[in-house]
């Protein structure tokens, strides 16, 4: 069954200056990528809409909701804290990017499709509650979750996040929550410096010190992840998916490679497929050396479509 690819032109609009990391054309080297693999045939493009008000709520407060939108510039850039900027495009592509969440949940918890990949920026991971954070303003991750227990009667999700920094946005709404099971990986000592110290028994984080890689990372899912999940038995598996952990990515020390994607993406659909039938959203979050991310995309993509290398 095709694989449902969720993006909007907001989300290229959004800027946060000439050289930062997170910029509009990661989104661009992820499609590029999947054109020139012929992965693009097994895609079915969605636009992603805004996010309502009821979905951000179930995540966010709403005084968080307003004051993010009050912050948006009419023109020029504000920043919300030292790595996170809003330009007059951010709002939208913000709300597209918690939108294309919901999207994608409804696709693949309605049969349309077994798979979805949102391609939105800005990523979420880092966003608190209360606390835009680390390139992020709403969490995607967490409004999809929502939307999966609340609008759809689910009872049991899980949130897969590979991406090279602890998602400490993610935690901070679901730590505790019997509903939801996080399994992450992540570079340690390292921002946000959060994941270690006493995790909530829902929370399965692997922290791997700088020089970690394949090794490390099947062994973190083998022995951690993969029991977890077992034991769990979520309804949906969710993919925080960020490419930034790749060798040749300049932003962190681990030395993931493209192959791993693939890899990781398996383990995790095959161990929950009983489950889950097989149903998948995944989200993009960090990943910052183009070609590394177009590359490392199109493996997850691949596993996720079920179509072999
Ligand atoms: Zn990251």
């Amino acid at each position: 069954m095709p694989v449902a690819f969720i993006t909007h032109p907001d989300c290229l609009k959004h800027a946060m200056g000439a050289h930062h990391p997170e910029r509009p054309e990661r989104l661009s080297a992820v499609e590029d990528q999947l054109i020139a693999s012929g992965l693009e045939a097994i895609l079915v493009h969605h636009e992603a809409p805004l996010a309502t008000d009821e979905q951000l709520a179930r995540v966010h407060p709403p005084e968080y909701v307003r004051a993010i939108r009050d912050a948006a510039p009419e023109r020029g850039t504000v920043h919300l804290d030292p790595d996170t900027a809003m330009n007059p495009y951010t709002l939208n592509a913000a709300l597209r990017a918690a939108g294309a969440a919901a999207l994608a949940v409804d696709l693949v918890l309605t049969k349309k499709h077994s798979a979805a990949f949102c391609n939105v920026r800005p990523p979420g991971h880092h966003a608190c509650r209360a606390r835009p954070m680390g390139f992020c303003i709403f969490n995607n991750v967490a409004v999809a979750a929502k939307h999966a227990l609340e609008a759809h009667g689910l009872e049991r999700v899980a949130i897969i996040d590979f991406d090279v920094h602890h998602g400490n946005g993610t935690e901070d709404i679901f730590e505790g929550d019997p509903q939801v099971l996080m399994a992450s990986t992540f570079q340690h000592p390292f921002y946000p410096y959060s994941g270690t110290e006493d995790p909530a028994s829902n929370m399965f984080n692997v922290p791997l010190a700088a020089g970690s890689g394949s090794r490390e990372l099947r062994a973190a899912v083998n022995e951690v992840w993969l029991p977890a999940l077992e034991e769990f038995r979520p309804q949906l598996v969710l993919f925080s998916a960020g490419f930034d952990a790749h060798v040749e990515d300049d932003m962190a020390m681990l030395r993931f490679v493209d192959s791993d994607y693939a890899w990781v993406t398996a383990q995790v659909k095959q161990a929950t497929e009983r489950h889950t039938g097989g149903r998948i959203v995944s989200m993009l979050e960090g990943g910052y050396s183009l070609p590394a991310l177009g590359r490392s995309a199109a493996q997850h993509l691949r596993v996720l479509a079920g179509v072999s290398a």
